[in-house]
């Protein structure tokens, strides 16, 4: 693309932010829809969190991603944040309403979308969710909304388990990994497996806790083919990677930046090119 005296500037704020996959997905996004913006990755100091906001508003860029470290203090400095971040307390996307700077968390819905796109019917099923920590949260309230019929949290520090069951209601409870075969469905929140081979078989739960049936959801998406997958795949159960979420998520976010249908067949395909083992 040209970029020219009209195009419009957004961005991923983070600290440290250089990993990030979203400029590779927006820009192709950009690029397929013909929308004249570019999207850069901005490293923001904690301390510098106020001053990076003020300058969205000055520079009028066209929308935010927020990573680690400012999900939750960035909420102090918005104009206004959307119920869905409000209850997680993280905010990963924000977006301009006229003069004003509004927080949401389009995680949970990214999720959602990445297990319909795998054709996964929740309604009705009986998930785990393994890890109680950002993403977990964002599953465990999108889950209940999505109608499942319960939400088990197992996690390393139990008192985590019983803040997050708190946002999946009364259909939400805390529980252990061995109670897997349980479940229909098994959801890797926690980061076991991130960066680590799959040959190495570095998984959050005992592999002979999977079963043929299970949908099995890996949120870890580098590396794509995860130990866990690996062994879901091995005992007939479906295996469901994390690119689908970390993808749908950032559709979400581009759709409210631009107000146009996300080209998510190209963003799936530039993240998963990008997540390539380098050889
Ligand atoms: P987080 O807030 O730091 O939470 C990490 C979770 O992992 C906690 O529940 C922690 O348990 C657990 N954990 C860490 N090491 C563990 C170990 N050795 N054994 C057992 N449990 C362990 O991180 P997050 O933001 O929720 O992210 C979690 C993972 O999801 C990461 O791999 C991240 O890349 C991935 N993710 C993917 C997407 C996507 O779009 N696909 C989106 C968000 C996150 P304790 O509470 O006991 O410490």
């Amino acid at each position: 693309m040209t970029v020219t005296g009209a195009t419009r500037v957004g961005a991923v704020i983070g600290d440290p932010v250089a990993h990030s996959l979203s400029p590779i997905i927006h820009n192709a996004a950009f690029a397929a829809t013909g929308f004249d913006a570019t999207f850069v990755a901005l490293p923001v100091r904690p301390a510098d969190l106020g001053a990076a906001i003020a300058g969205v508003r000055a520079l009028d860029l066209l929308g935010l991603s927020v990573t680690m470290p400012h999900k939750a203090a960035v909420i102090s400095h918005l104009d206004d944040v959307r119920h869905e971040a409000a209850a997680l307390s993280a905010v990963n996307c924000v977006v301009r309403d006229g003069g004003r700077l509004v927080g949401t968390n389009t995680d949970g819905a990214g999720f959602v979308d990445a297990l319909t796109a795998a054709s996964v019917d929740l309604v009705g099923t009986r998930v785990l969710v393994l890890g109680a920590g950002g993403a977990a949260r964002a599953v465990v309230r999108a889950l209940v909304d999505a109608g499942v019929a319960e939400v088990g949290v197992a996690n390393r520090t139990t008192e985590k388990a019983e803040a997050a069951v708190l946002l999946g209601g009364r259909d939400a409870r805390v529980a252990e990994v061995d109670d897997a075969p349980d479940y229909d469905v098994i959801v890797n929140a926690t980061s076991v497996g991130m960066g680590v081979a799959a040959a190495a078989a570095v998984v959050p739960l005992p592999a002979d806790r999977l079963r043929d049936g299970h949908v099995v959801v890996d949120l870890v998406y580098e590396p794509v083919e995860t130990g866990l997958l690996a062994a879901a795949r091995a005992v007939g159960a479906q295996a469901v990677d994390g690119v689908g979420m970390l993808v749908h998520q950032a559709a979400h976010a581009f759709t409210l930046w631009t107000g146009l249908p996300a080209p998510v067949a190209v963003m799936d395909g530039a993240a998963r090119e990008a997540l390539q083992p380098k050889t």
